[in-house]
């Protein structure tokens, strides 16, 4: 049998969400994450974006999560109800926020746990996880060997060397199981641009975090990342240090906590409270708000806005907001920064105090990773396509030795031995929209939501009965359409009537329409531009 490895990514590679790769050897049909991608644009009311995997051929049997972030394991839903027997293995804290996810569904999967000694059994493939740093607790990348060949596939990671709440990125682990082998590295591109050539260390916020919750005079409210568990738990050591009471506000603040303390990432202390255990007012209160990226429907948001029924903003008040806005956040953030100021609060932002850090590495820590790990191949991943060619030239520039390729979604790269093929795929499906209750939806009617949207709707309905009366009875209903033009209904409807009158109505269906062409024409002398418009016989 052929010992030919085949990686192919179908999302994550060209963009920033939905990870996802395919990974084919022998009978093994793996698949590393299955995350979703948020909207990108205005895609109206969708809720985020998963890869489309009708064009993968084969079944997986095997689903290996990295670790929990949405943008690993949001599409789980989705992927076990379309191969409900894959075999599923996550670290501890990406197992427990798929149980939950799968919960919410009514839904039930047995999720195969690993840790940092494991390893996962798969046909002639050895598969190591590799404990790395990130923003979120177990994050791994996957070591993938065989025979002389190690493929070490780490998509999200930083190096913390002051982390204190969990281990190093394991370096040993990688370097012993990799000595010797033909090696191909596929790493995280997310930061290659940054300025900030090492990530700091969690840690290295923590001063400014401190004398923030040491000098507040009144409550102190902080949004971010609610994954973040790391940092919220030294947000629990400083409240412990400085007798203040801390509560999580906001669906996914609460549910992160929770998972984590079943994990035992947070431990049980009397300091986190519950919102019926506290009085609002409590000027030693700290809240860590969800939806630090300006949700509409966030606890960071309702509150900013003055639209929460428990927290109502004081002059007292400080909020921090130790997050960084992704792409497309920027304005939704300064809008409620605005209204903070506006109601009298003090604000810190990630701009004037080192109050955030990133959870992908700077330059100099990927080149941490190349020189311990030594590739003979890289290929950048995670990250939008500009990403992708700078981390190429970046390692065509540092690592001339190190062959570099730069590849997209569904592209294949095929390896067997020390030899490294590219199969350019000749085309890619877009993701699929899903909306609502988990529900796909096709792009053409985003389109038409689109144009309802802009264009607003006219609503012609005509009386059957009456067209052979003298007088034809039609009604003409406008949505989402300004109010001067009820001003012109009438003529509008005169104008139907002298054009039903100058034709014979023979054929309801050509009618229509005429109709429908007849009110555009019409409408669009008045605005400008035509309104969808719908015909109907009654
Ligand atoms: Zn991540």
């Amino acid at each position: 049998m052929s010992k030919k490895i085949t990686l192919t990514p179908i999302g994550g590679v060209g963009q920033i969400g939905s990870n996802s790769t395919l990974i084919k050897y022998k009978n093994e049909v793996i698949l590393i994450d299955c995350g979703i991608l948020f909207p990108y644009e205005d895609f109206f009311d969708i809720n985020y974006l998963i890869p489309d995997l009708s064009k993968v051929e084969e079944t997986p049997n095997k689903l290996i999560i990295t670790h929990g972030h949405e943008d690993h394991i949001g599409a789980i839903v989705h992927f076990i109800l379309q191969y409900p027997e894959v075999e599923v293995h996550a670290p501890l804290f990406a197992k427990k926020l798929i149980e939950r996810k799968l919960g919410h569904k009514k839904m039930s999967k047995k999720i195969h746990l690993y840790n940092r000694d494991g390893y996962i059994e798969c046909d002639g493939l050895n598969v190591l996880p590799i404990q790395v740093n990130h923003s979120i607790p177990d994050t791994y990348g996957m070591l993938l060997n065989i025979d002389e060949t190690s493929i070490f596939f780490v998509s999200d990671f930083k190096i913390d060397q002051k982390a204190k709440f969990e281990p190093n990125f394991d370096f040993e682990k990688l370097k012993k199981n990799s000595e010797g082998k033909f090696k191909i590295l596929l790493a995280d591109s997310t930061n290659i641009k940054s300025k900030n050539l090492h990530t700091p260390s969690e840690e290295d916020i923590f001063p400014e975090l401190e004398e923030i919750i040491k000098n507040a005079n009144g409550r102190i409210f902080i949004t971010s990342f609610a994954s973040n568990v790391f940092r919220i738990r030294n947000f629990i050591l400083l409240a412990e240090k400085y007798g203040k009471r801390l509560v999580p506000h906001g669906r996914s603040m609460i549910n992160y906590i929770a998972t984590a303390t079943e994990c035992e990432h947070i431990h049980e202390t009397k300091v986190l409270r519950e919102l019926d255990q506290i009085d609002p007012n409590d000027p030693k209160l700290i809240v860590l708000l969800s939806g630090c990226q300006g949700d509409f429907k966030g606890a960071f948001r309702r509150v900013a806005k003055g639209e929460d029924s428990n927290f109502k903003v004081k002059e007292t008040d400080t909020f921090v907001i130790s997050s960084k806005a992704i792409p497309g956040s920027e304005k939704k953030i300064s809008l409620l920064i605005n209204s903070l100021y506006e109601l009298g609060a003090k604000v810190i932002n990630n701009d004037e105090a080192h109050i955030h850090v990133s959870g992908h590495p700077g330059k100099e820590d990927l080149r941490i990773l190349y020189d311990q790990f030594s590739p003979d191949v890289a290929i950048p991943i995670h990250g939008e396509t500009e990403f992708l060619y700078q981390h190429a030239k970046w390692i065509d520039d540092n690592y001339p030795k190190t062959t570099s390729h730069v590849i997209k979604n569904f592209d294949s790269v095929q390896i067997e031995g020390t030899k490294v093929t590219l199969v350019p795929t000749d085309s890619s499906p877009e993701p699929i929209l899903i909306h609502g209750q988990d529900l796909p939806i096709e792009k053409s009617a985003i389109s038409e939501r689109r144009k309802m949207a802009c264009n607003g709707v006219i609503f012609i309905s005509i009386n059957k009965e009456s067209l052979s009366k003298r007088k034809i009875s039609i009604e003409c209903n406008f949505m989402g359409l300004p109010l001067l033009c009820l001003d012109h209904k009438e003529v509008l409807l005169d104008y139907l009537h002298n054009f039903l009158a100058t034709r014979k109505v023979k054929l309801l269906e050509q009618t229509s329409e005429d109709l429908r062409v007849e009110t555009r024409r019409f409408m669009n002398n008045i605005l400008g531009y035509k309104p969808i418009t719908i015909v109907q016989f009654v």
